[in-house]
């Protein structure tokens, strides 16, 4: 399961200024869509309706033709992951900031997801940089690493489905590829929505929704996008 639709979806913070109109499209079970276009084109807000931090103000967004409105917050939570923008963690261990989407989590498959992640280093340090009892180095996490926690949080949550906003972009072009290739791997077989700023960084998605204005003014696979320029 986990297909994701958005039928018809319009939506506004505040009643005079559309924000979304007319957003229609699905993610079929374990199919990749991309969201692209510029920064303030509403990318953000179509994860965050789909959490239901907000309701939509016309249409309708379903998971496995269930209406979100409708589903739990405590199975929404439980089908969904999200690497965020900007990462805010717990003032803890960076291990536990990686258990804490699956507090059940073997150490071992803690210490995994923090290989496939490249945080394993800091696993015993605290985001903002203590001294901790394990570890010697109580380091300070750039942007980048923290990212990498997040990301790690989610290789070992792996939810049914996954929203990857902007996940890459604190890190540096080396590192970017490398932890692509990971998430690559905890999005095969899992419906997923990348939302990016570039054409470039959505390469394999099954279709890519050019989103301007609150609007998709394009959609299609990477060759044919790139094609109409
Ligand atoms: P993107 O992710 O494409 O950069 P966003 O979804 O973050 O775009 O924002 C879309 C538009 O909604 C922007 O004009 C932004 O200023 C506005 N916006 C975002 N969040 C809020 C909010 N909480 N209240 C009012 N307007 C908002
Ligand atoms: P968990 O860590 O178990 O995913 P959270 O309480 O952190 O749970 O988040 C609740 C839900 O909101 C989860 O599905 C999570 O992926 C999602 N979420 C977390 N942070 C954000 C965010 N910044 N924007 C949108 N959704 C988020």
């Amino acid at each position: 399961g986990g297909t994701v639709r958005f039928e018809d979806v319009t939506f506004h913070y505040d009643a005079d200024r559309p924000i979304l109109r007319g957003i229609a499209f699905e993610v079929p079970a374990g199919r990749t869509v991309a969201i692209v276009g510029p920064s303030g084109a509403g990318k953000s807000t179509i994860s965050r309706l789909l959490f239901r931090f907000y309701d939509v103000t016309g249409g309708r967004i379903t998971i496995d033709g269930q209406d979100v409105r409708d589903v739990t917050q405590e199975s929404l939570r439980r089908a969904t992951g999200m690497v965020p923008q900007d990462t805010v963690l717990f003032n803890d261990t960076v291990a536990y900031n990686i258990r804490y989407g699956r507090p059940e989590a073997s150490e071992a498959e803690v210490h995994e997801a923090a290989r496939m992640a490249q945080i394993a280093d800091f696993i015993a340090a605290l985001p903002d940089g203590y001294r901790t009892e394990v570890g010697e180095r109580g380091l300070k996490l750039s942007g980048g690493e923290k990212q990498r926690v997040a990301i790690a949080r989610t290789i070992l949550k792996a939810p049914p489905i996954l929203i990857l906003d902007e996940a890459t972009s604190a890190l540096d072009t080396h590192t970017e590829r490398e932890i692509q290739a990971a998430l690559d791997q905890v999005s095969r077989n899992r419906t997923t929505l990348v939302i990016a700023h570039r054409l470039s960084t959505v390469v394999n998605a099954d279709e890519i929704l050019v989103l301007e204005k609150g609007r998709i003014v394009e959609r299609g696979r990477h060759p044919e996008l790139l094609a109409k320029g």
